[in-house]
């Protein structure tokens, strides 16, 4: 594709642009995590080196240039800054890119919850690569009540698995039993103030008027990665009891 870069004319003292088309643009956006070129918004010459190797050829080998390239993203509509040098060998004509700065810096993508909660609660899987698809799309709201509805699955799915005494079945699965209820009867202290901070900020999210204004849609994922290891720690733990309560043979 064929990009216009700005180069400084010094002994003009003005600014030039060049229409080059060995620029390969970015294909993967810092902000949204989604994969697709990156579209092209402006670009400058920052940086021409050339080297030569003792006179041998009598064109320099390698030329090589950075650029400054501003993008912007189809997914989120925000814009990033990518320092790409190019590389071009005058001899056999092969040319390399790389890009060595991206601004912002790449997300880090979400930990994938463990296998073993995958496997445990497949309904709260679904759920939340929904809300991880759009939290990393840049669709926050969407997000924040798809998370809420990911631990109203695991909580529920927990509560069934791990029977406690007086909470009947037709309690846990009735509709009318919200939420906050189900979290109160979790057997453990730290699951029930991480679940209550999860439906808190998931309901933030999810209403007109935002409560929690120092809490952002990244607490909300670092409750619930805690909640899910609180959970993947039972679950490995009860696998040690099995082991040691076995019958000897
Ligand atoms: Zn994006």
């Amino acid at each position: 594709m064929d990009i216009n870069i700005a180069e400084y004319n010094f002994s003009e003292q003005k600014v030039d642009f060049d229409s080059i088309d060995y620029i390969e643009l970015p294909a993967i956006c810092p902000h949204c995590n989604n994969t697709g070129i990156q579209e092209f918004v402006t670009g400058a010459l920052v940086e021409d080196n050339t080297e030569s190797r003792n006179g041998y050829f009598p064109e320099p080998i390698f030329v090589i240039q950075k650029f400054n390239i501003i993008t912007c993203c189809f997914f989120c509509k925000m814009y990033s800054t990518n320092i790409i040098t190019h590389q071009f060998n005058t001899v056999n004509k092969l040319s390399t890119q790389s890009i060595e700065f991206t601004y912002p810096k790449y997300e880090q993508i979400n930990n994938e919850p463990p296998q073993n909660i995958k496997d445990e609660y497949p309904d709260f899987y679904n759920i939340w690569k929904e809300a991880t698809k759009a939290k990393n799309s840049g669709l926050h709201n969407l997000a924040g009540m798809g998370y809420r509805k990911s631990i109203e699955f695991l909580t529920t799915d927990y509560l069934l698995k791990n029977p406690i005494e007086g909470v009947e079945t037709n309690w846990i699965t009735n509709p009318k039993t919200t939420l906050k209820k189900k979290i109160d009867k979790l057997d453990k202290p730290r699951l029930v103030t991480l679940g209550k901070a999860i439906a808190y900020l998931g309901n933030d999210e999810t209403h007109y008027t935002r409560i929690h204004e120092d809490y952002s849609i990244d607490d909300l994922i670092n409750f619930i990665d805690l909640f899910i290891s609180e959970i993947e720690r039972d679950l490995k733990y009860k696998k040690a009891e099995e082991l040691v309560n076995r019958p000897k043979k």
